[in-house]
Order: C-alpha cells, then sequence, then structure tokens
C-alpha cells in the first residue's frame, strides 16, 4: 500500500548520485591495506541520482507523527510541545561542540550550565543535591536503587533484599529493581487510587530495602497518603524512592523530598520539555537526600572557589551510569526551558496540565469513565472503556486505532495493567481549548460509531499507507533492515 517507491526500487544499474573530485593522494592497494577484510562482493546498494535520494526521504519525513503535527496525548509520556528557543540555545557551537575531554578551564560555561541545573533541579523536587548523569529515567531508576543499596551496605544493613513497588506502577520500576538485584513485591491498590496501607504493612519487615512510588500514580491520582507511607517504611528500616517523570502535575507547586522521599529521578525529556520520541537521547537526572550524596557517580560538578571543577576523588562512589556527563546538551535545553518560566512560571505548567487533564476527562466521562470517580485527576486521565466494550463489543485499541483515521495520535492504551480496557490521556498545558476540544469530538464520535457502525473501528485505521498491523507480532520480529532478496510482505489485515 505504500504509494511512493522505496528507494531501492528507485534502482538502475549505472545511475549515480555524486560525482566525486579527482583523487589527489596516492593510491593505495587495497589487498595489502585491508588483507581478508577486504570485502569480496561489491554490496548491494541503490544506484540512484541525487534528485531520487532527496524525495525518498522527504517522502518518509512525511509519514511521521510528532508533537510538531499534531495532538499527542500518550499519557505518562508528556508529549508536549519543546519550544524553538531550547534548540537555538542547544545548537550554539559552543555547547555543541565541546569535546567532554578538553580541559576544564575551557569548559567553564557548559559546568555552569550543569551545575546550575543540578542546583534548580535539587530546589525544586525538595533534595540536597543531584546528579545529571543518567540518560533516561530507567536508568535514573536504576541508579537510585543501587545507592540505596551502597546505603544499606555501609549501615550493616546488606541483607535487606526487597525492593516493594504498587501494583500500578510503569514498568520500568519492577526491571530496574531486578536489575539492581532485587526481589520485587507488588503491593496493592486501594478503592481510591491510593496504596493499600494494610497490603503495604504486610510487606513491611526487615528485608525490605526500598519502595518505589510514583506520585502522581500512574493512575493520574496525587497519593494523599503520602506522609503516612514514607513513615511506615523509614519505620522499617527501608528507603523511599520516586519515580518523578509525573512531575509536570506538580512541577513547582509541591516538593516530594519535602513529603519524605529519600531519593527522586526526574525525566527532562517529558518535564523540561527536551524533545522526547524514538527513544532518543534524554536525561533521567536524579536528586537526593544527603545521607544517599556519597554514593553519587563520578565525576561530579562542584564549584572550586571560582572555578566549576569535576570531582572523581569519590571514594564510596557506586561508580558510573553513562560515559563522561550523561546527555549535556539535553541539560542545556532544559536550562534554558526553566530560565524561560522562572521560579513563578513553573507552577503555571502544573497548574494548566491538571486543568486541561481535568476538562479532558469531565467532557468524555460519560461514555469514558474514571475508574476513581469521585477524585480529581493530574496531569493525566485515566479512563477506562470497560462500559463500552460491554454495550458493544469495541475495545480500548479500536478507539485508539479509530483515533488515527481522525487525525490524532492513540493515549497510551492497556497501561496502568490494573484498570481494564485502560485509556491514559495525557493533554499536557500546551495544547488549546480548541484542540482538546476537537480530541473529546472525536472520542465521543467514536464512542457513537461503536454503536452504530462497529466494523467501521474494527477495520480501522484506514486513511494510513498501512492498516493495522499486528503489533506483537512487529515487536517480537523486529525487522528494520531492508534486504534486496526479500519480497515486500503483506500488510496483515
Ligand atoms: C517514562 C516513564 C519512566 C521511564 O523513563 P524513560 O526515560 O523512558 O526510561 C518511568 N516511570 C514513568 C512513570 C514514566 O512515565
Amino acid at each position: 500500500m505504500v504509494d511512493f517507491p522505496l528507494i531501492f526500487e528507485r534502482s538502475k544499474p549505472g545511475r549515480l548520485g555524486c560525482n566525486p573530485p579527482r583523487c589527489d593522494v596516492p593510491e593505495t592497494d587495497l589487498d595489502s591495506l585491508l588483507g581478508s577484510h577486504r570485502r569480496q562482493e561489491a554490496a548491494e546498494l541503490p544506484e540512484v541520482g541525487e534528485l531520487e535520494v532527496v524525495r525518498h526521504f522527504t517522502n518518509l519525513s512525511h509519514r511521521n507523527y510528532g508533537i510538531d503535527t499534531g495532538f499527542y496525548p500518550l499519557g505518562s509520556c508528556t508529549m508536549k510541545y519543546n519550544p524553538r528557543i531550547n534548540e537555538a540555545v542547544a545548537a550554539n557551537p559552543a555547547f555543541a561542540l565541546t569535546h567532554p575531554l578538553q580541559p576544564v578551564e575551557t569548559a567553564q560555561g557548559c559546568l555552569e550550565v550543569i551545575h546550575d541545573l543540578q542546583t534548580w533541579m535539587a530546589e525544586t523536587t525538595g533534595f540536597d543535591t543531584a546528579t545529571m548523569q543518567p540518560p533516561a529515567g530507567a536508568s535514573g531508576e536504576l541508579l537510585c536503587l543501587l545507592l540505596i543499596k551502597a546505603y544499606h551496605e555501609s549501615q550493616g544493613q546488606g541483607h535487606r533484599s526487597i525492593v516493594l513497588v504498587p501494583d500500578s506502577a510503569h514498568g520500568t520500576n519492577p526491571a530496574s529493581a531486578a536489575r539492581a538485584g532485587y526481589t520485587v513485591q507488588p503491593v496493592k491498590t486501594d478503592g481510591r487510587g491510593g496504596t493499600d496501607i494494610d497490603d503495604l504493612k504486610a510487606h513491611l519487615n526487615d528485608n525490605v530495602a526500598a519502595m518505589m512510588l510514583t506520585n502522581p500514580s500512574t493512575l493520574g491520582l496525587f497519593e494523599d497518603k503520602i506522609l503516612e507511607i514514607c513513615d511506615l517504611i523509614h519505620g522499617a528500616g527501608a528507603q523511599v524512592f520516586c519515580d518523578g517523570a509525573n512531575m509536570n502535575a506538580i512541577v513547582g507547586v509541591t516538593r516530594p523530598g519535602d513529603a519524605g522521599f529519600d531519593c527522586m529521578h526526574l525525566n527532562l525529556h517529558k518535564t523540561f520539555s527536551t524533545p522526547h520520541g524514538g527513544g532518543g537521547p534524554g536525561c533521567g537526572c536524579i536528586g537526593v537526600k544527603a545521607h544517599l550524596e556519597p554514593f553519587l557517580p563520578v565525576p561530579i560538578v562542584a564549584k572550586g572557589g571560582d572555578a566549576y571543577v569535576l570531582n572523581y576523588d569519590r571514594p564510596h562512589s557506586v561508580g558510573r551510569v553513562h560515559t563522561f556527563y550523561g546527555n549535556f546538551l539535553m541539560n542545556v535545553r532544559a536550562w534554558a526551558y526553566v530560565r524561560a518560566y522562572g521560579r513563578q512560571g513553573l507552577p503555571e505548567i502544573a497548574k494548566h496540565a491538571v486543568l486541561n487533564a481535568n476538562y479532558l476527562r469531565k467532557r468524555i466521562e460519560h461514555e469514558f469513565p474514571m475508574p476513581h470517580p469521585d477524585r480529581i485527576c493530574m496531569h493525566e486521565a485515566v479512563l477506562t472503556g470497560a462500559p463500552l466494550k460491554k454495550e458493544t463489543g469495541i475495545r480500548a485499541l479500536d478507539i485508539s486505532k479509530r483515533l488515527i483515521d481522525y487525525g490524532f495520535h492513540p493515549p497510551t492504551n492497556y497501561f496502568p495493567l490494573i484498570v481494564p480496557e485502560c485509556l491514559m490521556i495525557e493533554p499536557t498545558e500546551t495544547e488549546t481549548k480548541e484542540t482538546i476540544d476537537a480530541f473529546c469530538d472525536a472520542m465521543l464520535a467514536i464512542a457513537d460509531e461503536a454503536r452504530a457502525n462497529p466494523q467501521l473501528l474494527k477495520d480501522a485505521p484506514t486513511t494510513q499507507p498501512v492498516g493495522r498491523l499486528d503489533e506483537a507480532y512487529a515487536a517480537k520480529t523486529l525487522d528494520v533492515c531492508w534486504q534486496p532478496s526479500k519480497v515486500a510482505e503483506p500488510v496483515l489485515p
């Protein structure tokens, strides 16, 4: 169904895309230089002119859907607008071309950016210090658990082997705990969508190393028993980690450090608007209380007198989670973003994100209710398509696929796992009322279609180059490399 020829299909023997200049260095005998490493057969490359290449990639780029082309309410991902000024600042050669190995005297501005951001992130989250090294949220989670482990060992508590994770948690939480060598035990969610205190108490003993809590939770709800929960966990000698990927709901309004958490991670690539897609470079910076500080990764960016220095002299450090200083240009973007909003502006982000999510939720909840209808949601509306499924047989997945025909990126589906037919919708603060209304209109129209013409939804999407794909098959048998011998596979129904 692809309606433009792919690059190999445009190929014609002998056609050239470039005209290299004549060789102006002595030619070398490649056999003696490469020996048996020299390839024996010519590579099967497309033979095309430059214009064909340009058309190929330009057409492909038009197949992308991104925040710059439309509404992208993918819950838990905070797909908000990235102000262009951040990109302009990050593209400045003084940042972009700095080499990580150049002498620190010549990279003072870069170190100042990292140092400023460490300070601001610690202040915004209520922790004593922060590091920018982890390149992703999951990496920040893992680092926090390694710090907790090192701390317990330093206290003669190295036997603690269990990490508690709510049954609503993001999949990276149990994965990080297992990666850090811990046994994961799930804690139940109560009838109001919070941590089930009785179940938590039943799990607490002196083998528990930590609890990983997301606040606001992945149900989009603020954990209002957070003070009691932190007290209970500390009372059992364990530590509390905050998954802060959902900071967009509370940035500038409340600080997890004040609630009693010992450490947390933030996703700069969610809350602080650095581009976020395709698993590209991110920053999962972490904030920690003073008792975890000795174990932070090297190097620490510090201020020594008038100059910034890289401190490697840290005997208790757990080592590194990334080369050099993490993804530095993410720091530059976040720095520009924080400076643009300022102390007064940051809370406005959270307030508008929460307002937009509640507005959206209220407009469609008669068709797609919240599982905890008496609660105010935070930055995202976690809704259920279960009533519609019961009535019409239409699943959350069908609704999402039909949204593509209406020109919207689908919301997150089937996560958190504890909500049946889950639709996790995060509008973010950067969308207009008109855009949110258009999305709500589409959701309500789809609910009508589910009753009138359910086949329409089961066939969706019908407006794209490919139809309904078998996503499990595509993920399990990942094939991203075109091979000349392969015949194009038919698109699955
Ligand atoms: C995105 C997210 C993570 C993981 O962040 P990555 O940068 O994708 O590794 C963890 N927890 C929650 C709640 C998230 O939304």
